[in-house]
């Protein structure tokens, strides 16, 4: 599932196939944007903030544009070279094909597909938090947002975008399991806000560059987790089984053990 490494990831893919182009065609699948043409501009960067992609274009005499996607769950940018097979996912998934003279880039499944002047930009992403993988990462600024709201529960408060930007479920499972703490606890319970939204920047970091997303060190399947997808596995720690429940509509793991109801 994409998270902020596999945007950061897709931003890169982007980069490398379209950055310095000039577009010569382009083919919208989104209602909105049926009758947009991009032939003629110019890509001049790919970049991600949290989940959110921004494909930054020019074109002399017009104000600069961007692209905007998000993948959420499922959505995935492919790049490939003229002539080669579009192989990344069926043909009805896609959203967006992007052409140049030496690459064409497919997005299959994107969600929010708008093309917006690019100084609106934060129009759409302005309310996030601090960016995990932004070079303005501030780790104070995170823990103050979520502190303003002690009520909240802390895996709530690691996936609301607002707070900090690209944690997803899977990473927010594994800092919860790496600190000792139970998913329910409210954010008033946890004793080193600082050190939980650290940890989940390094394992987010960590994995940047790479499509395999591991949190224990080890890139073999079945071994890249603690509690992630691991329901009624033993605990790598402690043996005792793994648990899976809903929260928030999303789902959750956690050792019971490992991560104890506090009181
Ligand atoms: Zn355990």
């Amino acid at each position: 599932m994409p998270e902020g490494d596999t945007v950061w990831n897709t931003a890169r893919v982007l980069e490398q196939a379209l950055a310095g182009e000039v577009l010569t065609g382009s083919d919208f699948r989104v209602p909105r944007l049926a009758t947009a043409d991009l032939s003629g501009w110019t890509v001049a960067e790919s970049a991600s903030r949290g989940k959110h992609l921004l494909l930054r274009l020019n074109r002399d005499g017009r104000p600069p544009h961007t692209l905007h996607s998000h993948l959420r769950m499922d959505g995935a940018w492919r790049a490939y070279a003229p002539r080669e097979r579009w192989t990344g996912r069926p043909a009805h998934l896609i959203r967006v094909v992007l052409r140049t003279a030496r690459s064409v880039a497919v997005g299959y499944h994107l969600h929010e597909v708008a093309l917006i002047p690019t100084v609106d930009e934060e129009h759409l992403v302005g309310h996030l938090g601090p960016d995990l993988l932004g070079t303005d990462w501030d780790p104070a600024e995170a823990v103050r947002r979520i502190a303003a709201k002690p009520s909240a529960t802390i895996a709530e408060a690691l996936l609301d975008q607002r707070n900090l930007a690209g944690v997803g479920n899977l990473y927010k499972a594994e800092t919860l399991f790496l600190r000792g703490l139970w998913p329910w606890t409210p954010v008033a319970g946890v004793a080193d806000l600082t050190g939980t939204v650290e940890l989940a920047q390094r394992l987010v970091a960590s994995n940047r560059g790479r499509w395999t997303q591991t949190t224990t060190g080890s890139l073999r399947k079945g071994e890249t987790s603690y509690v992630y997808g691991r329901r009624a596995q033993p605990c790598r720690r402690c043996a005792t089984a793994i648990r899976k429940a809903e929260q928030d509509e999303r789902v959750t793991y956690w050792c019971p053990r490992c991560q104890p109801e506090p009181g």
